[in-house]
């Protein structure tokens, strides 16, 4: 049988030397790989009491909506920039060179609703405790954050201490 990491292709220096790239590409074009990684994604929600599912640009919502479609739960998507039409709240967010803005429409969590975030790859942690951070802006609770991979050297779980985190894969 094979499991996930077996569908996951590494890639050296992209996007710049040096850096090994996770690429899920290689799970998403083989059906028994999207199956398999959606499954055991699932899984990480057993007894998971919540009420949406949020997930990050882009590669968040690859995953995030087969999960909700799956769990029979709504999607919010958490977007760069400029592309939400209606009334946003934002958060900018430190990267390794520069930073990012992220968004999130302004009605998409209502106050005190639980609220799952996913992403496929956790790094430094930064872009999904920015995502956290507006859902709670919003006055959701974040009770779960799942992701694929994790890139556990980078220490991306320091930054969220205080949130129940699980991942499938994880990389040392
Ligand atoms: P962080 O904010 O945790 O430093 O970076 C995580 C974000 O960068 C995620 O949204 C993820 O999609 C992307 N990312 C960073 N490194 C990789 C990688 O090796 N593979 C993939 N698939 N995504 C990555």
């Amino acid at each position: 049988m094979k499991k996930v990491e077996d569908y996951i292709r590494s890639i050296p220096d992209f996007p710049e030397e040096g850096i090994i790239f996770r690429d899920v590409t290689s799970i998403l074009q083989e059906a028994d790989g999207l199956h398999l990684a959606i499954d055991e994604m699932i899984k990480l929600l057993d007894g998971v009491d919540f009420d949406v599912i949020a997930g990050a640009e882009s590669r968040g919502f690859i995953f995030g909506v087969p999960i909700a479609y799956a769990l029979n739960k709504p999607f919010v998507p958490v977007r760069k920039a400029g592309k939400l039409p209606c009334a946003t709240v934002s958060k900018t967010y430190d990267l390794e060179y520069g930073s990012a803005t992220i968004e999130m429409h302004k009605d998409s969590i209502k106050p005190g609703q639980k609220v799952v975030l996913v992403d496929d790859l956790i790094a430094t942690g930064g872009t999904i405790e920015a995502a956290a951070q507006l859902v709670e802006e919003l006055g959701g609770e974040v009770v779960k954050i799942v992701f694929l991979m994790e890139l556990a050297g980078l220490h991306g779980r320091d930054k969220l201490a205080k949130y129940d985190v699980a991942s499938v894969v994880t990389y040392e």
